[in-house]
């Protein structure tokens, strides 16, 4: 559809669709309500942690194209709270209502040879070296040329660490390629870095764009454990990078962009999510626009506004029955909690978060 409706901001009232009813979608349904728009809820879970928060839900699979563009037809604006919200749903759901971020956003996240080649080519950013594999052919050449250690990492589907194998040896070669069940994939070189931070940023209508400052994340089991703002180091060349990305992928809405940092202090763009992200939930209680308003403010045509932190917070993530330990959060001072409204505890869900205050020169906080 035309989007020229991107120039005009929504009005107070509008309704904001949202495809996926994860704990994503809870907190840019709750961020949405207070900037006075409804929402409406696209998922396929009834009981899913965005449905308790929203003005309206539709609950039923992304294949049923119907159902989806009965939903668009009712929205103002779409949004997604994932990046594998099939193609041919985005595209039915764009048939009534302008999506953002849009439709090459979303499909250039969703695939990684796809999104490593427009980094390296058309965003220009630095990536580590990777190879498209399609057969144990192209694996064995790749392998080759990239040397060991390197890490095989399907197209798809891929993500906290599933989907991918390290190959140290020539021994691995084969057991790699059975483990991902010979599936597109890259092989990418081993990033030896010193540490992993993020980039949470934003681009509104006309290209306006706002970035928070860096972000370390500390990763267990594969899984993201805290993430700790602002981070130490310059964050200028990250968020330079992160702008670049915005700019080429002509975007609208909130990006993660997670980078390796080297011990030389050189950044490798690791992946981009084209959605709010896992590390930038701190953003909730660092006295400034959080990511999930800055979020709604960009696809609505609102100003993005002035990003100022007023501290600095370390975000822990609570995963599994880490979420048992709430009464104890709930003592602690400046601590903020968040729990999502899951009611099955799993090993590995994410159940909530809690964001701790912590001190930070005036002078350090906003570089
Ligand atoms: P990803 O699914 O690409 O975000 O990767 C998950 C995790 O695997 C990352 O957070 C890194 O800790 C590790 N990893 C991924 N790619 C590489 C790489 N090329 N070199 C070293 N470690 C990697």
């Amino acid at each position: 559809m035309n989007d020229q409706s991107k120039f005009s901001p929504l009005k107070r009232g509008a309704t904001i669709g949202i495809l996926g009813d994860g704990q994503l979608g809870r907190m840019l349904s709750i961020a949405a309500s207070r900037l006075g728009f409804k929402t409406h809820i696209y998922g396929p879970n009834k009981n899913g942690p965005a449905i308790h928060v929203c003005t309206k839900s539709t609950t039923g699979p992304y294949e049923d194209l119907d159902a989806i563009r009965d939903f668009a037809k009712d929205c103002d604006v779409v949004t997604y709270e994932f990046e594998n919200v099939p193609e041919f749903t985005a595209k039915a759901a764009m048939v009534s209502a302008p999506l953002r971020p849009g439709l090459s956003a979303l499909t250039t996240a969703q695939d990684r040879l796809v999104e490593k080649t427009f980094l390296r080519d058309t965003a220009k950013v630095p990536v580590a070296a990777f190879e498209d594999i399609t057969s144990i052919f192209d694996l064995t050449r790749a392998v080759k040329k990239l040397g060991y250690p390197c890490v095989l990492k399907t197209r798809r589907f891929g993500y906290d660490g599933k989907g991918q194998y390290v190959i140290k040896s020539e021994d691995d070669v084969k057991t790699a390629w059975a483990a991902i069940k010979e599936q597109p994939a890259i092989l990418e070189g081993f990033v030896d870095f010193k540490r992993e931070v993020s980039i949470i940023a934003a681009r509104g209508k006309n290209g306006e764009m706002a970035a928070y400052p860096l972000i370390e994340n500390v990763h267990k089991n594969h899984i993201l454990h805290t993430s700790t703002a602002p981070a130490d180091g310059h964050g200028g060349k990250a968020q330079a990078f992160a702008r670049d990305i915005l700019k080429k992928l002509d975007y609208v809405g909130v990006i993660g962009v997670e980078f390796f940092e080297m011990k030389n202090g050189d950044l490798v763009v690791n992946e981009i999510a084209p959605r709010v992200h896992n590390s930038g939930h701190w953003t909730q209680n660092a006295g400034c626009i959080d990511q999930f308003e800055l979020h709604i403010r960009a696809i609505t045509g609102w100003p993005l506004g002035q990003i100022q932190l007023k501290h600095g917070v370390q975000m822990t993530n609570l995963i599994g029955a880490d979420i048992e330990a709430l009464d104890t959060f709930a003592h602690e001072p400046d601590t903020f909690i968040h729990a999502y409204g899951k009611k099955e505890v799993r090993k590995g869900r994410k159940m909530g978060h809690v964001n701790r205050i912590i001190y930070v020169p005036r002078g350090k906080l906003n570089r």
